[in-house]
C-alpha cells in the first residue's frame, strides 16, 4: 500500500480513538517519522498535509532539513548525543529526547549562544527498561525542579518509548502513568505512540504520535 493509503488509515485510527476517549481531534498531532525514509517519499507526506517530522539521528535530520521546503516543523526524538547539540540548536522545533542533565546543560549553553530558547520534551524512561534512555519516574520531580535554573530550556511536556510488546494493552499502565506525571507538572504535551501502541496511547491523552511503520511500511535495514 501506498504512503497516502497508509495515512488515510492511521488517520482514521486515531479518529476513531479519539472518539472512544471523547477528546479533541484537532489536538492530536501526527509526527511522521522518518528516519531511512528517503526525501521523495516524505514529500509525498508532506502533500497529505503532513508538516510534523521526526528524526533520530542529527546528520540524516540536518541533511533533510537543508533539501524539504521551510515551513516544516521538525522534532529530534532519538537520543542527542552533547557533541551533537550544536547542530540541532536553531534547526528543529522540538527536542523530545531531553534525557539527562549533562544534555540540558549542553542544550541550554548553545541555545544561549544563538539567544534563543530551546523547546523540549523530557523523556522519562516508564518502564525502567535498561535499555532505553530517559529520566526515571522518581526522579523527574528533581530533574524539573532543576531545569528551572536553565531559562534558555523549556519544557513543554514529557516523552516515553513504551516497551515492544504484541498486545498494546500491556503498555497502557505506562502511557496513563506519563499522562498523570505530565499534569502533576502542568505540562501539557505528551508525546507517546508509535505504529504498534498508537491507539492506546490516543486512549491515553497522548498529543504528539510518531508514527514511522504505520506511515511507511516497514524499515529494510
Ligand atoms: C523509530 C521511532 C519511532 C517510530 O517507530 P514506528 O514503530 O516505526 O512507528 C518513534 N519514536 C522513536 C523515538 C523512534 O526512534
Amino acid at each position: 500500500m501506498g504512503v497516502r493509503e497508509n495515512l488515510q488509515q492511521v488517520r482514521e485510527k486515531v479518529r476513531l480513538a479519539a472518539v472512544r476517549a471523547g477528546r479533541d481531534l484537532e489536538k492530536i498531532n501526527i509526527i511522521a517519522v522518518t528516519k531511512r525514509v528517503e526525501v521523495s517519499r516524505m514529500q509525498e507526506v508532506i502533500q497529505q498535509g503532513i508538516i510534523d517530522l521526526g528524526e533520530n539521528r542529527v546528520q540524516e535530520l540536518t541533511k533533510k532539513i537543508t533539501v524539504l521546503p521551510a515551513g516544516l516543523h521538525w522534532h529530534m526524538i532519538g537520543h542527542l548525543q552533547t557533541n551533537k547539540v550544536k547542530y540541532v540548536i536553531g534547526q528543529v522545533d522540538l527536542i523530545h529526547s531531553l534525557d539527562s542533565w549533562t544534555l540540558a546543560e549542553e542544550i541550554h549553553r548553545h541555545a544561549d549562544n544563538h539567544g534563543m530558547v530551546a523547546r523540549v520534551l523530557v523523556q522519562v524512561n516508564i518502564s525502567g527498561e535498561k535499555t532505553k534512555y530517559g529520566i526515571s519516574p522518581e526522579e523527574l520531580p528533581d530533574f524539573l525542579l532543576a531545569l528551572r535554573d536553565l531559562p534558555q530550556i523549556s519544557v513543554h511536556g514529557l516523552m516515553t518509548v513504551a516497551p515492544n510488546v504484541q498486545n498494546p494493552e500491556e503498555v497502557r499502565p505506562y502511557f496513563r502513568e506519563l499522562r498523570l506525571l505530565a499534569a502533576g507538572h502542568n505540562l501539557e504535551h505528551l508525546s507517546m505512540g508509535m505504529t504498534n501502541d498508537f491507539e492506546v496511547a490516543v486512549e491515553e491523552g497522548a498529543d504528539m504520535l510518531r508514527l514511522g511503520t504505520a506511515i511507511f511500511g516497514s524499515r529494510e535495514n
